[in-house]
């Protein structure tokens, strides 16, 4: 199961890529919880250290369970490496860090995971590292905002709460006429639903802890992309600086993947029904899914994902007060702004994920009061249903 691994279909690879069986034939992956690895004379520890001969030296940066998994992962993207990494912030990071300098420019979306943001300005900006963040779908600020020093165009797609799309083949070819990278935050879609380098993109980013594990289980994350900038750059940044994914969790995420594209197929087919359901509801205003004929971007959603994802938001009519009546009605539903997983989780971004922004800030992005984001888990429909109507008729 190695070299020719990219000639396997995608079902095939979720469960088998990257696998080498040890001489006890163990069936399913083992777990190597060491921390070193012994050699068999002075000579091969040289050779080791030197990276004259591949093979295992420390857990901080080689162990057979975390490099089974990121070669299955790396397979599933259709990239040529990958580096695990201990959480998806630790992948951003360590991305930025590998390949960016004091100077360097991102372009990255607004719509961007809180703690990118805030890694972005808090933290990026001190090593002197700037950013510019412009509307996802706005393909014109995107070109607008690159300057000479821009090196990164950075974004998620869909977005977060609002399901916007970026239209990836038009910004990887942007990219590429300044010399820049697209780096595409995949952690909606996963790659059973969308594969961003297939479209142009050169790297992309997962926070392992959402739909790859998808039972709530792990923190993790990685970065896929090509053989220098992930396979080298970046795991010499993971070699010295150390932000390791553990090996039991490697393996979590390992039976995570051998069953990510039926439950993604089962999130999204759950997602589309109660979206549907959502729109016709009198105490609904307005619902936010790619899957949606409604959604304005739902043709470009059907023609670079496969599926539509688990993922929706809508708004309420009565403000914030009716959005929290709601979330507040549910019994079976889990009050978490937490996403990607098998439970269906509710949440009021104005309040949580997106509560630290002022409100025009908010204004600004879209995110209004009577805004609910849910999670569609693989729980009955029905019952997801059940729960959430219980609060639309105390609205109603
Ligand atoms: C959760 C999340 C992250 C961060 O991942 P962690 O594993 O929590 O560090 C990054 N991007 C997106 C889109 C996320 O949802």
């Amino acid at each position: 199961m190695q070299s020719d691994d990219f000639e396997l279909g995608f079902a095939s690879l979720a469960v088998r890529a990257g696998q080498v069986r040890t001489f006890e034939g163990e069936h399913a992956e083992a777990i190597f919880p060491t921390s070193s690895f012994v050699f068999q004379n002075a000579a091969q520890a040289a050779a080791r250290f030197a990276e004259q001969e591949p093979g295992n030296i420390y857990s901080r940066f080689t162990n057979p369970t975390v490099r089974t998994f990121q070669d299955r992962l790396a397979a599933l993207e259709g990239g040529a490496a990958c580096i695990a990494m201990s959480s998806g912030m630790a992948a951003i990071l360590a991305t930025c860090l590998s390949l960016l300098k004091s100077g360097d420019h991102i372009v990255s979306a607004s719509s961007i995971f809180g703690s990118t943001v805030s890694l972005f300005n808090n933290y990026l900006a001190k090593f002197g590292i700037g950013t510019t963040y412009v509307p996802l779908t706005d393909y014109t600020a995107w070109a607008a905002a690159i300057r000479p020093q821009t090196r990164l165009l950075y974004l998620e797609t869909p977005s977060n709460p609002l399901t916007e799309l970026a239209d990836i083949r038009a910004l990887a070819e942007l990219a590429h006429a300044h010399d820049c990278l697209l780096v595409v935050d995949n952690c909606f879609c996963t790659p059973a639903l969308q594969q961003p380098l297939k479209l142009g993109a050169d790297l992309v980013i997962h926070s392992a802890t959402k739909y790859l594990d998808g039972q709530g289980r792990c923190v993790g994350g990685a970065v896929v992309g090509d053989a220098q900038r992930v396979g080298k750059d970046v795991f010499a940044f993971l070699r010295t600086a150390g932000p390791t994914m553990s090996p039991f969790n490697a393996w979590v995420f390992l039976k995570g993947l051998e069953t990510l594209q039926l439950r993604m197929r089962a999130h999204s087919a759950n997602a589309l029904q109660i979206a549907r359901w959502l729109e016709e509801q009198a105490a609904v205003e307005r619902v936010y899914y790619p899957g949606l004929p409604s959604h304005p971007q739902h043709e470009l959603a059907a023609s670079q994902q496969s599926g539509y994802g688990g993922i929706i938001s809508f708004e309420v009519k009565g403000g914030r007060e009716a959005a929290w009546q709601l979330i507040d009605a549910t019994r079976l539903i889990s009050i978490t702004a937490n996403l990607g997983d098998t439970k269906t989780t509710i949440t009021h971004p104005a309040t949580t994920t997106h509560g630290r922004l002022t409100p025009q800030e908010r204004a600004a992005a879209g995110i209004r009061d009577s805004l609910i984001r849910i999670s569609v888990g693989l729980e009955e429909v029905a019952d997801i249903q059940a729960d959430l109507a219980r609060g639309l008729r105390q609205l109603a």
